[in-house]
């Protein structure tokens, strides 16, 4: 059986006549086809649209969204993220569909990231390539920019720098237009809504709390949601943390 942190999930476009809805498939790192449905969820509308139809197949995205350039389907690129079947427990043991209702809904924003801002990141280092999909972190229907990313410094981590005082890099965009800024993490720890047993810090920036509820507040950290966070410990999703240096 493939190890399930090998399994990939890929999103492919519409291309009417030949494909009139969207697809997902689940495939190994042969190809090999594991599971197929339609899809994205037509309500929740991109990524995380993509996240509803993996959880409702059965599984959770343990990396980014990526644009996949070179598989010409037709109807736009496709988008690629790791997989693994939801039912698994993640590293601290815990099943990885603990979170349950009361969750806010999330802003559905999203971008892509560019070469330029990879590059800017220190690429691999951080865990990022150009045509990441950074989604928006704050709650729907927020005062403008779309905030998202947030990847603890690795040279801060490099260097010891006390967590209270780590830099962290978020990317704020508004239309076309889209900024790279460093800041602190909020870091308010509460209850996650729906069993009020896990309590998680913030990953939102610091000075958020004006525009949007903490991160424990929002879908955005449904189970499966990606580990974008590098260097704190994160237990939302249950997804092992990135940390710099690992891809
Ligand atoms: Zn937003
Ligand atoms: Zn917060």
């Amino acid at each position: 059986m493939v190890p399930d942190s090998q399994l990939a999930a890929f999103y492919i476009p519409a291309f009417p006549p030949a494909r009139p809805a969207p697809v997902m498939q689940i495939r190994t790192p042969g190809g090999e086809l594991v599971d197929l449905a339609a899809g994205g969820r037509a309500d929740v509308a991109g990524p995380r649209g993509w996240d509803a139809q993996l959880r409702t197949m059965g599984y959770a995205r343990s990396s980014r969204w990526t644009s996949v350039d070179d598989l010409e389907l037709g109807g736009g690129p496709v988008h690629m993220c790791q997989a693994v079947r939801a039912a698994q427990t993640g590293p601290s043991g815990r099943p990885a569909d603990h979170l349950g209702n009361g969750l806010l809904p999330s802003c559905t924003s999203f971008t892509l990231l560019t070469d330029e801002q990879a590059a800017k990141l220190g690429r691999s280092k951080f865990g990022l390539h150009a045509g990441d999909v950074v989604e928006c972190e704050y709650i729907a229907h927020h005062r403008l920019p779309h905030t998202g990313l947030g990847q603890a410094d690795p040279r801060d981590v490099d260097a010891g720098v006390d967590e209270s005082q780590l830099r962290w890099w978020w990317l704020m965009w508004h239309g076309q237009e889209a900024v790279l800024t460093p800041g602190l993490l909020c870091g308010v720890e509460g209850p996650v809504p729906g069993n009020g047993q896990v309590i998680d810090p913030c990953a939102l920036p610091w000075g958020h709390e004006a525009k949007s509820p903490h991160s424990w507040q929002l879908e955005a950290f449904a189970p499966g949601g990606a580990s974008r966070h590098s260097f704190r410990p994160r237990r939302r999703g249950d997804i092992a943390p990135r940390r710099p240096g690992q891809d």
